[in-house]
C-alpha cells in the first residue's frame, strides 16, 4: 500500500482517523489465541457502537463472546433490491509469537472499510445498501469461518471481502486449501519387530511422497513430519529400534477442489501401500471435516473493480509478485458467497 502524507489526505478531503491505528495497536499489545479473543471483541464492538453501527455481540454464540456482527443500513435499504456487503475482521494471534500474521491489521482494515462505506450510505441517498462488519475469530488453525458458515452467518451476504498483510500487493493471491492427517503405522499383533517395522513404513511413505513431488503442479503442496519415538520406547544409542508404532503428520494443500482431493487420495494410497509392503497395521485419520480450509476462488469482476479504484489511490500491483501460497478459511467463504481477499503491503511512514 502506498502511504500518503497527513497533509495530502487532508487536502483531498479524507479525514484521517488515528484511533483506527490505536485499535490495531491495542489488539497487537494484547494477543489472544483462537477463540479467546474477548479483549478484541469488546474493544471493537464498543468502537462500532459509538459509530452508529447496530452491534450484535457474541454473534451466533460461536465461542463465548469472541464474535460479533455490526451493521449499518441506509434509510431505504431493501435486501431484495440492495446489496448486503460483508467486510471481514480477524484478530486472533498465534501461540507464543503473537500477531506475527498481522490479524490486528485485518481488524483495523475491516473497521476502516466499514466506516468509509457507512459515510457513503449516510451522505448519498441515491446509494442504498447495508455494510456488515463481520468478525471471524479463530482463523489460525481454528476454522472460525467454517463454523460461522455452518451457522448461516453469511446467508444474507451478497459479497464478502477482506485483506491480509503480506510482503507485496497481490489482488488475487494464491490461497491454498489445506487439510491435515495423522498416520500411525503399528506393529501387527502377531508379527515380530524384525518382520514388521513401523519406521520402515513411515520412511517408505515419506519417500513415496518425495518421488511423487516431481509430478506436482506449482500450487500443490504436501509436507509433514515423522515424529520421534517417545523416550520410553527408545532402546538407546547404537541399538536397533524396537518401535511398536510410528506417528506421521502430513498436510495436503492445493487451490482447486479437484487437485486437493487428488492429493488426499494419493496420500491415502501411499500410506496403504507402505502398510501392505511392511506388514504393518495402518491407522489413517484426517482432521475434523469442519476445519478443512478450501482454496480461494476470487471473484474476478469485483477484483477488477477493486483494482481500478485502488490504482487510482496509488496502489501498485507488481507483475512478478512473490506468490502468497497461504491458507485461510476465507477460501470456504468464497465457495459460499462471491468474495475477494487482497494481499496487501503495509509500509511504515
Ligand atoms: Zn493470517
Amino acid at each position: 500500500m502506498v502511504m500518503r502524507s497527513f497533509e495530502q489526505d487532508t487536502k483531498n478531503g479524507i479525514v484521517p482517523r488515528p484511533e483506527l491505528r490505536s485499535l490495531s495497536g491495542n489488539i497487537y499489545q494484547h494477543p489472544e489465541g483462537k477463540f479467546e479473543e474477548r479483549y478484541a471483541h469488546d474493544l471493537l464492538t464498543a468502537f462500532l457502537d459509538k459509530e452508529d453501527f447496530k452491534v450484535q455481540k457474541d454473534y451466533k454464540s460461536l465461542s463465548g463472546g469472541t464474535e460479533f456482527r455490526a451493521e449499518y443500513t441506509s434509510a431505504e435499504y431493501d435486501p431484495s433490491l440492495h446489496p448486503t456487503i460483508a467486510v471481514i475482521c480477524e484478530y486472533d494471534a498465534l501461540p507464543e509469537i503473537g500477531h506475527a500474521c498481522g490479524h490486528n491489521l485485518i481488524a483495523e482494515s475491516g473497521i476502516a472499510t466499514g466506516l468509509a462505506v457507512r459515510d457513503v450510505l449516510k451522505n448519498n441517498p441515491e446509494v442504498q445498501g447495508q455494510i456488515v462488519v463481520m468478525s471471524t475469530p479463530g482463523e489460525e488453525d481454528g476454522g472460525g469461518k467454517c463454523y460461522l458458515l455452518a451457522r448461516s452467518a453469511f446467508a444474507d451476504i451478497d459479497f464478502a471481502m477482506m485483506v491480509h498483510p503480506f510482503a507485496n500487493n497481490d489482488l488475487k493471491p494464491v490461497i491454498l486449501g489445506a487439510d491435515a492427517c495423522n498416520i500411525h503405522f503399528h506393529n501387527s499383533d502377531n508379527a515380530s519387530s524384525l518382520t514388521c517395522r513401523p519406521m520402515d513404513a513411515a520412511v517408505q511413505l515419506y519417500q513415496q511422497i518425495a518421488l511423487f513431488r516431481s509430478k506436482f503442479q506449482v500450487d500443490w503442496k504436501v509436507h509433514g513430519v515423522v515424529n520421534p519415538l517417545p523416550e520410553k520406547e527408545s532402546p538407546g544409542p547404537g541399538l536397533m529400534s524396537l518401535e511398536k508404532s510410528t506417528h506421521s503428520w502430513y498436510m495436503v494443500r492445493a487451490v482447486s477442489q479437484k487437485d486437493f482431493h487428488h492429493l488426499q487420495r494419493k496420500l491415502e494410497e501411499f500410506a496403504e501401500a507402505a502398510a501392505t509392503s511392511t506388514g504393518c497395521r495402518l491407522d489413517f485419520q484426517w482432521v475434523e471435516e469442519m476445519e478443512v480450509y478450501t482454496g480461494m476462488v476470487h471473484n474476478s469482476t469485483m477484483a477488477k473493480v477493486y483494482r481500478e479504484y485502488s490504482e487510482k489511490e496509488g496502489v501498485v500491483y507488481p507483475d512478478s509478485a512473490k506468490p502468497f501460497y497461504g491458507s485461510t478459511d476465507m477460501g470456504n467463504v468464497s465457495l459460499a458467497v462471491p468474495s475477494i481477499t487482497r494481499a496487501s503491503r503495509w509500509e511504515k511512514k
